[in-house]
């Protein structure tokens, strides 16, 4: 072989064994790289595992969590629920304590067949003051209602109107004298014009007779004073209506004639435009426990 012939063996020599060391890099290579590949995958497989195994944990976790506050709710709606009924008996305790101490007396309607005792007394008697009072003679009032009635004299001071207290708690004893007084002025009459009605009504403690300074003891005209108007469209606000307006079908008109009933049923009453005898006992009697209030 000659120099020139064998040049391009060398070259081919060359060529080959570059091929062979590139084809050995390269095996050495792409299997280097298989092997990383497995291993990223391995760990991206572990991690995927890892990361689901947490996802699961952490469900469980919320769950378990939901579970614990839907537990709380519940305990809490229990408590509350629990809370509400003790409130409630308390409530009704106290309601019917309330109610035991008020005298049912206080809101009952009178009628011909229906009288107060005649032992009757109110539990708790008390003096209108003096100044309210049309003559030098004491009055006494319930002394619950008292209040009420005083607020009532203040307000038409106020409003320049003269009321006086003619006539408010009249015993048993003294209606009956009174009746018989008016029997010998009137004859048979005094059943119509005192009767037994307005007697209960004043024995209870809670009712007035007014009358202004001008007219006196004689009650005749109150209707037309400008003191029966004001009672007319304020006396509901402290708890005070007319028993017997005009044209009622239970007993005559009596313009002066004034019972406490509490102010909700006062304000109820005037505001449907009805007297206390129109309405039944039965829805009276609600009215009762917050008579005083
Ligand atoms: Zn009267």
């Amino acid at each position: 072989m000659n120099a020139s012939s064998r040049k391009p063996l060398i070259a081919l020599g060359a060529l080959a064994l570059l091929a062979a060391g590139l084809a050995a890099w390269g095996g050495y290579s792409y299997r280097g790289a298989t092997r990383e590949l497995e291993s990223v995958r391995a760990t991206l497989a572990s991690e995927s595992e890892r990361a689901r195994k947490l996802d699961a944990e952490l469900a469980a976790l919320r769950d378990e969590k939901s579970d614990t506050e839907e537990e709380l709710r519940t305990e809490k709606n229990k408590n509350e629920s629990f809370q509400r009924q003790i409130d409630k008996i308390a409530g009704t305790v106290g309601t019917l304590e309330k109610l035991s101490k008020t005298d049912e007396e206080l809101l009952q309607k009178y009628s011909k067949v229906y009288f107060l005792n005649e032992h009757y007394v109110p539990s708790q008697l008390t003096d209108v003051p003096s100044r309210y009072v049309l003559s030098g003679k004491v009055q006494s009032f319930h002394r619950d209602a008292l209040p009420f009635l005083e607020s009532l004299l203040e307000a038409a001071e106020e409003d320049g109107i003269e009321l006086r207290v003619v006539s408010a708690y009249r015993s048993f004893t003294t209606q009956a004298q009174l009746k018989s007084g008016y029997r010998v002025t009137y004859g048979s009459g005094a059943n119509q014009f005192s009767a037994d009605q307005g007697y209960s009504e004043h024995q209870l403690g809670t009712t007035v007779d007014f009358t202004t300074p001008d007219l006196g003891s004689n009650f005749t005209g109150f209707d037309k004073t400008e003191a029966y108007e004001w009672l007319r469209e304020r006396a509901h606000r402290y708890g005070f209506v007319l028993s017997y307006p005009q044209g009622n079908a239970y007993y005559q008109f009596e313009p002066w004639h004034w019972r406490f009933v509490g102010t909700d049923l006062a304000r109820d009453l005037a505001r449907r435009g009805e007297s206390f005898y129109d309405l039944d006992q039965r829805e009276i009697d609600e009215y009762l426990v917050g008579i005083f209030d």
